[in-house]
């Protein structure tokens, strides 16, 4: 008997994949938490049922949330990071020799031990001294920081369940509170494909612009979220992500990925037609 995955991407559509085995299933206080073995992705990590990583295309998600901000300010020593618990961001980051401080602040502790068990490639960066992990709400940790952070990522969930709070006017107001003057927010934005994805992307979109001066959006393919096209949000105090790249700077750095590089961060911020409406919409009505 052949086994499935299958996810709702969205009312009307599904994305399916053949499973080998489950490695593990558990229920956390926040969340159902599954690792699957699969032929075509490796391992996967499911929470709540939907996809969060799988071994074939984490690097394209993990490249494009840390490279972009630090090819644009490679002078990023304090960063804070929301979610992330798989792991992939923190290995990314703790690349970085000028980084000298990482605070991960993740709700379910979990997830954390899940993946270093499980997923150890993702998980590998665990280990370094730089890295603060708090197991607790990103939602309340932000509200007490203030001009402390060159860089917070927020590598959530989506919209809904623990991470909901991530995606509120509150916690964005606090995000710019809690950043530097040269401080950079990147966060995980959602797709402008289906109608229910598109409109959480818009009102991401709308609540950073209220507080940032500069706020774009970029895009990335991740074959295995909903659509493939998959965007992320760069909000700043005044570096323009495009302008103000510092491209011989990050490739003097020698540091190999496999999905980024300083041609493709330009081109990710030129965005099709349809996605440029999505968000002349919003900027219209804000
Ligand atoms: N790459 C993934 C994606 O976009 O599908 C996200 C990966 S990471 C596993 C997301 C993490 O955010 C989860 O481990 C979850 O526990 C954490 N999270 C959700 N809500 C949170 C909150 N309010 N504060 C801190 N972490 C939160």
């Amino acid at each position: 008997m052949e086994l499935w995955y299958t996810e709702n991407h969205s009312k009307d559509v599904q994305f399916s994949m053949k499973v080998d085995r489950q490695l593990y299933s558990g229920k956390s206080h926040f969340q159902r938490i599954d690792v699957l073995e699969t032929p075509e992705f490796g391992r996967v990590l499911t929470l709540d049922g939907f996809i969060m990583v799988t071994e074939k295309d984490e690097f394209i998600y993990h490249d494009m949330i840390v490279h972009v901000p630090m090819a644009v300010n490679p002078d990023i020593r304090r960063v804070l990071l929301i979610g992330a618990g798989d792991g992939g961001a923190v290995r990314e980051l703790v690349r970085y020799p000028g980084i000298e401080q990482i605070d991960m602040v993740e709700i379910d502790q979990m997830v954390v031990d899940v993946c270093k068990s499980y997923l150890p490639k993702v998980a590998s960066g665990f280990g370094d001294p730089r890295l603060h992990l708090h197991f607790e709400d990103g939602l309340r940790y932000v509200r007490f920081q203030e001009n402390r952070y060159d860089l917070i990522i927020v590598d959530s969930t989506d919209p809904f369940g623990p991470g909901e709070g991530l995606f509120t006017k509150e916690f964005y107001g606090n995000c710019y509170k809690a950043l530097t003057e040269k401080g950079i927010l990147v966060n995980q934005h959602e797709s402008p494909f289906y109608a229910q994805d598109a409109q959480a992307m818009q009102r991401a979109h709308s609540r950073i612009r209220a507080f940032f001066p500069v706020s774009r959006v970029y895009q990335a393919h991740i074959p295995t979220y909903p659509s493939g096209h998959w965007l992320f949000g760069f909000a700043s105090k005044g570096l323009d992500p495009v302008k103000d790249l510092q491209a011989q700077r990050w490739n003097s750095l020698g540091l190999y990925t496999r999905y980024y590089n300083t041609e493709l961060h330009q081109g990710a911020f030129a965005l099709p037609t349809y996605v440029k409406e999505l968000l002349e919409q919003v900027q219209r009505e804000g």
